[in-house]
């Protein structure tokens, strides 16, 4: 067997052309989010090229024209070996109108070793290299005594988890890897949670009762719902610099646990004093911590700058976390990942790399975050290990380098091999 793997490595070598077709008949599906609901076509692809490799196919509708596509290659001893999930989003970043590209996004083409087009780097190289090392795999004839599960989600651009909606569906492996975008680092990642807070007056005031509601003699208690979110804006400034000086985590650059007021509505008219006022911010927290856990921590210190204040006491904020999607429900939820490197799955990873690559693998975290923590949440020990580097996520002119997909694809191949063969 050890030949076997042996020759089928030398065979992402040759058979390079192929790979290269493979990832540019990737980024010609147009699957950019938004706008989403695009991706049957690109995910139908992948399900009949899983089943065509002996993979049992489930799809989906996560969304109307955004299924998921979960295919499960059944090992010869499931029950004494170790099962893999290999997980990567088929979304892509938009491609707004005003951007320079050189070429057109959806019509890849090769250049000095490297592909161009929206997706090559974020994430359809690492899809690509993944599903080639199972289809070497099966031509080989190779049958893996443990489980593969290889999952095709849509909506991460978005915050639609359509992985979380594979944990729902009851997917889990003894280990998981994101094939996004990591420069071949293997990672971790801190999380991010976005929320609403709002302001709300009882009543509604006519702009003309402000001089009664602000000076002395006035008698009337009311406030300008914009005015009191000055205040709270405040609040979680002294809260984002407290994180800053207190918290830290290792390969976490300091002061990377933030709090950014995105986005302000609020008021009604000119002719009226602000009754409502909506604030949507956005929390980056660390590998260790939980976005329940900073939600609270951001709750309970808002409330006591509502209660230092007289009208807010009267009137305090309203709290909503978290979402399903950017473009439904305007909401998100990214959990953080925490990677062992002691793991048995990591350290197999990280050898695997050292063999392909001839140099020891990073391992540190992300500065972004992909679908990796929504494993993290359900219990399952995963890393991020992909192709592409993030300059070029989302980027003009988005490429990945050729020879680090040939990387990926080898250390994958090997990997699946090996973990597959691993008893639990
Ligand atoms: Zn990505």
């Amino acid at each position: 067997m050890k030949i076997n793997l042996e020759a089928l490595l030398q065979q992402v070598d040759q058979r390079q052309v192929e790979l290269i077709d493979l990832v540019e008949r990737l980024i010609r599906f147009q699957t950019p989010a938004p706008p989403a609901r695009n991706t049957e076509e690109a995910q139908q692809f992948v399900a009949a090229f899983l089943q065509d490799k002996g993979f049992v196919i489930d799809k989906w509708d996560v969304y109307p024209g955004d299924p998921n596509v979960v295919g499960v290659l059944k090992g010869s001893a499931s029950d004494t070996y170790k099962s893999l999930i290999i997980n990567g989003h088929m979304d892509v970043a938009e491609v707004s109108p005003d951007e320079a590209w050189e070429t057109t996004p959806f019509t890849p083409i090769v250049r000095d070793g490297a592909i161009i087009g929206r997706g090559a780097a974020d994430m359809k190289a690492g899809l690509a290299g993944a599903l080639f090392a199972t289809q070497l795999l099966h031509e080989a004839g190779i049958r893996l005594p443990g489980d593969l599960t290889f999952q095709s989600v849509i909506g991460e651009e978005i915050g639609e988890a359509g992985t979380l909606e594979c944990c729902k569906r009851g997917y889990s492996a003894d280990f998981a890897v994101v094939v996004d975008t990591s420069d071949l680092h293997i990672q971790g990642q801190g999380g991010v949670i976005t929320g609403w807070i709002t302001v709300k007056s009882k009543q509604t005031f006519h702009d003309a009762t402000r001089r009664s509601m602000i000076h002395a003699g006035g008698k009337l208690f009311g406030a300008s719902a914009i005015e009191k979110m000055v205040k709270l804006i405040q609040g979680l400034q002294d809260l984002e610099r407290h994180w800053s000086v207190i918290k830290s985590y290792p390969d976490c650059p300091p002061g990377a646990s933030t709090i950014n007021p995105a986005v302000i509505e609020g008021g009604r008219h000119a002719a009226f004093i602000a009754d409502e006022c909506r604030l949507w911010i956005t929390v980056h927290f660390y590998p260790n911590e939980t976005h329940e856990q900073v939600a609270k921590e951001i709750e309970e210190h808002i409330r006591l700058v509502a209660a230092g204040d007289v009208w807010l006491r009267d009137n305090p904020p309203e709290f909503t976390w978290g979402g399903s999607s950017m473009i439904e429900d305007r909401g998100e939820i990214f959990p953080s990942l925490e990677v062992d490197p002691q793991h048995a799955a990591v350290r197999a990873l990280i050898g695997a790399h050292e063999r392909i690559l001839n140099s020891q693998p990073i391992v540190d975290v992300s500065p972004t975050v992909t679908d990796g923590g929504w494993f993290g949440d359900a219990g399952i020990p995963a890393a991020i290990y992909g192709p592409g580097d993030l300059g070029n996520a989302h980027s003009v002119n988005e490429q990945v380098s050729i020879q680090q997909v040939v990387d990926f694809t080898k250390v994958m191949l090997q990997f699946i091999y090996e973990w597959g063969h691993t008893k639990k």
